[in-house]
């Protein structure tokens, strides 16, 4: 079963091993005992419904509690700690796209405000009913995850926009095909949800964004049902497919999708490689993706992270093992840990492979084929889980993420880092805090950074303490150029920065064809942008 608190599903854990917790006490300090809210007390928090009954509405408080909140760290200090003060009204659970305009009838004659809720892996508030104003309604499409149509003469398939990645991937699976969009949170997240944050898979190098993948899609918006057209290309006008990616909801509800496939790979390897230090690694990945190589994925850890993923893979003799080793080929203390994908055909596979090898014999980096890369691979679905095994420790998890030119990316690295690190420096707070480059472009990469605190006794400086290295974070990055998401998303938690990466006018594109669309502003409201 889903969990409330937390990520995933209640049963499946992740332990911290007890060497990682030694580690960790010795980075940023012995954890507070901090006690968790209980389920009946969350649940009691949950007013009275402000909407009229309707057969597609459901107000039960516990299930109005379960899509109250996405998976942001003041998500979780809100259902954990108990300072979630804003829900939604009910949660409807439409099968049809005539249920989905019935929905969208009732809340444009009720005034409701309506929020889509796919799998709640939204990590930027996309999911948080507004404070004040109208009722808001939850429409969970999960129910809609039919695979209507595939077409093995385009490469095409159709799928109800409520689609899980497991469920999607299964489906496709049966008839030897693989849309191949991973993103980390691929066991709850939905192509709905996908489309509508404009979200990035961990083999995007080969398989490209969720972007290129989305050939067209219906919605139900205030102003009536929306038809993307579909042409294998078009050069009439704007393309409206872009409007919709990214739109956060604020358009309309997603109802259905036409994405591209692909064939099952012929085969798929996953393996490492050690530069010895972060400066050498970057400029390592910056010839790998210049040079174009054909791989699915490269991620390139700087020493902290590498230093992390030994410590809490409990593998004590093993990573010492390794190190020693390392040490010996002049792969010392500040060694950076490469991990890339092979994805498709053989003998493209192993050319790619070839070439990727001198790239790294000729920046002093070492090569290891076995064990690294296919543990990463088994357990990249099962990493969010140890967040919630950190939190019950007493230590606050979050991550964030830009991406910057070449040319900025160490300046970028320092500057991110020192800002998450030095934000809560005066209150004697020390942050574990490292990154890892991936998602490379032959003009830049993306820059990934997770952040470690201790969980404060009192919730309210715990959020206080991620506020500020949020948003210390956040100004570095836009005042370096970086864009305020790679791939999360806007949400709340990113749209002050919003207007710093997009001109004035194109600010004033956006919000216009958000009213033109739903004059009523009754779709996600306040999130992406202001348009009252
Ligand atoms: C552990 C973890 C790992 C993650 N890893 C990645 C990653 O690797 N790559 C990445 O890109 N993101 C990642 N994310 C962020 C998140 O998973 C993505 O933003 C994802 O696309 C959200 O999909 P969802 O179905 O969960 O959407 P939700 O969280 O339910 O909703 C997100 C937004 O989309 C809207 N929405 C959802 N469905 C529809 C619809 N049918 N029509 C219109 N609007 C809709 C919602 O209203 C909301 O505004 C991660 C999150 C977590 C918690």
């Amino acid at each position: 079963m889903k969990r409330i608190q937390g990520w995933g599903n209640t049963e499946t854990d992740y332990p911290v091993p007890a060497s990682a917790r030694d580690y960790l006490e010795k980075v940023v300090g012995k954890p507070h005992q901090v006690k968790n809210v209980s389920l009946d007390e969350l649940i009691k928090k949950v007013p009275l419904t402000r909407l009229s009954p309707h057969s597609l509405i459901n107000p039960d408080p516990e299930q109005r509690l379960r899509h109250a909140r996405g998976q942001s760290l003041n998500d979780w200090i809100d259902m954990y700690d108990g300072l979630i003060n804003t829900f939604p009204d009910g949660v409807a659970y439409p099968e049809s796209d005539a249920d989905v305009r019935a929905l969208v009838e009732y809340a444009l004659k009720e005034k409701v405000n309506l929020i889509p809720y796919g799998g709640g892996s939204s990590v930027v508030g996309h999911l948080t009913p507004p404070l004040a104003g109208p009722p808001t309604l939850s429409v969970d499409l999960t129910k809609m995850h039919q695979l209507t149509h595939l077409s093995e003469e385009n490469l095409e398939a159709t799928f109800g926009a409520g689609v899980s990645g497991p469920q999607l991937e299964a489906r496709l699976k049966q008839q030897g095909y693989t849309l191949g969009h991973f993103p980390q949170s691929w066991e709850y997240s939905t192509l709905g949800g996908w489309i509508a944050t404009r979200s990035v898979g961990q083999q995007s190098y080969h398989y490209g964004r969720i972007e290129p993948l989305f050939v067209k899609g219906h919605l139900e918006t205030p102003a009536g049902p929306m038809d993307l057209p579909h042409f294998p290309k078009s050069a009439a006008g704007p393309d409206l497919r872009h409007l919709v990616l990214g739109s956060e909801a604020r358009l309309g509800i997603i109802t259905q999708a036409t994405m591209r496939i692909r064939p099952l790979p012929e085969e798929e390897h996953f393996y490492a490689a050690f530069f010895p230090n972060f400066e050498i690694g970057v400029e390592a990945v910056r010839k790998i993706a210049q040079s174009e190589l054909g791989l699915s994925m490269v991620r390139l850890s700087d020493p902290q992270e590498t230093e992390t993923t030994f410590q809490l893979s409990g593998e004590e003799r093993l990573v010492n093992l390794a190190k020693m080793g390392l040490n010996l080929f002049g792969v010392g203390d500040e060694r950076c840990m490469l991990i890339y994908g092979l994805t498709g055909a053989k003998a493209k596979n192993r050319l790619a492979d070839r070439q990727l090898s001198q790239i790294v014999r000729a920046h002093q980096g070492m090569m290891i084929k076995f064990y690294l890369g296919e543990a990463w691979m088994e357990k990249r679905f099962l990493t969010p889980y140890l967040r919630n095994t950190l939190w019950d420790l007493g230590y606050a998890l979050d991550t964030l993420e830009t991406a910057l030119p070449w040319e900025k990316i160490q300046t970028g690295h320092k500057a991110i880092l020192d800002a998450i690190s030095q934000a809560i420096e005066n209150e004697n707070e020390p942050v574990l805090v490292f990154s890892h480059i991936s998602h490379v472009y032959t003009n830049g990469g993306s820059m990934y950074v997770t952040y470690l605190f201790r969980r404060s006794p009192d919730p309210q400086q715990t959020l206080t303490h991620w506020q500020k290295m949020k948003g210390a974070a956040s100004q570095v990055i836009t005042a370096l150029g970086g864009t305020i998401s790679h791939q999360h998303g806007v949400g709340i938690d990113h749209k002050p920065f919003l207007g710093i990466e997009k001109d004035p006018l194109s600010m004033e594109i956006l919000k216009n064809t958000f009213k033109t669309v739903d004059p009523d502003q009754m779709m996600n409201i306040g999130k992406l942008v202001d348009t009252k």
